[in-house]
């Protein structure tokens, strides 16, 4: 079927509305009309070649939608059911197999690889105009699109009175900073725990952190502005990261001086991760929600990590089971404990350099693009 999708020709170039064809969904995959998908880094990492993906191609990965057609052996969802759209998963490892899908031995290949299953292999999936191939199936779903065909395994069914443009996000970036506390560190109410990076895994951290009662959260961040946003959220003391003397101050208001007993990095940064790391207690945990892209280094050293008795974390979409957590995130929010709209704003979908700009300059932490 024709359709329209948001097309990256080549890496850095720009996002362009075109029509494109889309083949029929395979035994494995759905097909859905878009309703909504949240813009992330990653899609960003993706234009700028800072992840690799096979060009040109379609990106979109926090989609929601509705399913017009499901293939043979789809047992998950079936035609009229509401999806979120998250990452996708083989099945068949030892990860996936025992309940740990975003551990996938093979997470690379499926969802940024466009690897659509192994029957079907890495078929691009759309043509575009001209009759080119192109590149579907990122993160299993390729949703900055009117219509999008999708991996089962990306797919999580919601109950009919689902708000498809809130809860669009739920997929990606939001599941992934609250599972980080949520699904791995479960810090005690009697804790101090830091975030770094408040941007959608950044405040997803903390609104998870406030909801398990921990009386210690801290923030550092670069922008004044979300300083003062983590605050209404609920952190109790907030640090610019800028300052000189960050990793002091943060420690100042620590047990014994000694740092913080767990820390989420969620900036990806490098510097961030090295002051994280000197801002985690002897005997704590630093985990890393946020990356820099394949191939860098941590900046510290294994013998500092030993005599400190450190624990380092790295921990992919939070370790979330999507279709258990993300219902469990949206009653949350159904609940007032996830106050997810508050941090996002929506606009249609011909209004995505706006989106993009409202995220750079801080305006809003989550654009959501509306397709319909
Ligand atoms: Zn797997
Ligand atoms: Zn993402």
């Amino acid at each position: 079927m024709k359709t329209h999708a948001y097309v990256l020709a080549e890496k850095d170039a720009p996002f362009v509305w075109q029509e494109v064809e889309l083949h029929d969904p395979e035994d494995n995959e759905v097909l859905i009309e878009v309703v909504a998908c949240g813009i992330c880094h990653t899609d960003l990492a993706v234009q700028s070649g800072a992840f690799p993906s096979p060009f040109p191609n379609v990106t979109g990965h926090e989609g929601s939608g509705v399913v017009m057609k499901a293939g043979k052996s789809v047992t998950r969802v079936k035609e009229g059911d509401k999806v979120l759209c998250s990452f996708n998963h083989c099945s068949e490892c030892g990860p996936c197999q025992t309940g740990h899908p975003a551990a996938c031995e093979g997470f690379g290949a499926v969802n940024f690889g466009r690897l659509r299953s192994s029957a079907v292999g890495q078929k691009p999936g759309l043509s575009g105009s001209n009759g080119g191939d192109l590149y579907g199936a990122f993160f299993g779903q390729s949703t900055f699109a009117k219509h999008a065909v999708v991996m089962e395994n990306s797919c999580v069914k919601v109950p009919d009175d689902t708000d498809l443009i809130t809860l669009a996000p739920l997929g990606c970036g939001l599941q992934t900073g609250a599972g980080s506390v949520l699904n791995k560190l479960k810090p005690e109410k009697d804790s101090t725990l830091a975030i770094s990076g408040l941007g959608a895994v950044g405040v997803s951290a903390l609104l998870a952190a406030k909801y398990l009662g921990v009386q210690t959260i801290i923030v550092v961040d670069v922008v004044p502005a979300k300083l003062e946003l983590a605050k209404q959220f609920g952190a109790t003391h907030v640090f610019n990261a800028r300052d000189a003397d960050v990793v002091d101050q943060v420690k100042a208001i620590t047990p014994y001086k000694g740092g913080v007993k767990y820390f989420v990095e969620c900036s990806g940064s490098v510097p961030a991760l090295k002051a994280a790391w000197a801002m985690t207690a002897n005997m704590g945990t630093l985990l890393s929600a946020g990356t820099p892209g394949p191939g860098v280094q941590p900046p510290f050293g294994v013998f500092e990590n030993l005599v400190g008795c450190k624990t380092y974390i790295g921990l992919c979409e939070g370790d979330s089971n999507p279709p258990e957590f993300i219902p469990f995130l949206a009653k949350l929010y159904a609940d007032g404990h996830f106050p997810i709209d508050k941090i996002s704003k929506a606009f249609p979908y011909d209004k995505l350099e706006e989106a993009l700009h409202a995220m750079h300059v801080g305006e809003t932490i989550k654009p959501i693009l509306v397709f319909t």
